[in-house]
């Protein structure tokens, strides 16, 4: 049998989860990002995750790769 470990008194630390990253912002006066913001929104209201993901994948393709 183990001991029990001491634990109560560790830091929280603060992880990053993968599901709450920061939404990529769009780049500015680029109209292909501003129609997926829109896109976006608009799946937001009906609550589409796999489009909101879609729109996400594509505006942080266009803020890195050129
Ligand atoms: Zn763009």
């Amino acid at each position: 049998m183990k001991p029990e470990p001491n634990r109560w008194h560790e830091p929280t630390v603060m992880l990053p989860t993968p599901k709450e990253r920061p939404s990529p912002r769009p780049m500015a006066g680029c109209p292909e990002c501003a129609r997926l913001v829109q896109l976006r929104k608009a799946a937001a209201m009906k609550r589409d995750s796999s489009t909101i993901s879609d729109c996400n994948i594509l505006l942080r393709m266009h803020g890195t790769g050129r």
